[in-house]
């Protein structure tokens, strides 16, 4: 179910408990700032999620509430999780899906990291 990018923070849900270790990931990097981990229903050969650890439900969220410490530490951490899967050269595709028109389905901020094949121009 698409989530509203509005509202409160859900503490409950998946990411922040993937977060406080209550559900296991497959971790690819971990910062300060951010944790990047396999999704679960990969959509490309590499495909990765970047979730920033504080508690917050989209982009325009995180513009407004995070510290200019956590927004530079997990926009780095996106940069250095594709140079880490080996991304840089071959190149990749970075998404944000915020609320309900852009089926959004977990209220916690994350960034998909998606190569490892040519993935053709972007659909809208
Ligand atoms: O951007 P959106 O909210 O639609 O994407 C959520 C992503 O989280 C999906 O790609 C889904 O496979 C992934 N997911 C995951 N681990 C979970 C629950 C969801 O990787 N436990």
């Amino acid at each position: 179910m698409p989530v509203d990018a509005l509202g409160d923070y859900d503490p409950n849900n998946i990411f922040a408990r993937i977060l406080r270790g209550e559900i296991p990931c497959r971790r690819v990097h971990e910062t300060d700032h951010a944790l990047a981990f396999h999704d679960i229903n990969p959509q490309a050969p590499v495909h990765v999620l970047v979730i920033p650890k504080g508690p917050y439900r989209s982009w325009a969220d995180f513009s407004d509430k995070a510290s200019e410490a956590e927004i530079a530490g997990f926009v780095r951490a996106v940069g250095e999780t594709a140079k880490l899967l080996g991304l840089e050269a071959p190149g990749y595709r970075l998404l944000a899906n915020a609320g309900v028109n852009a089926h959004q389905e977990v209220p916690h901020l994350h960034v998909h990291v998606f190569g490892g094949k040519a993935l053709g121009p972007m659909l809208a």
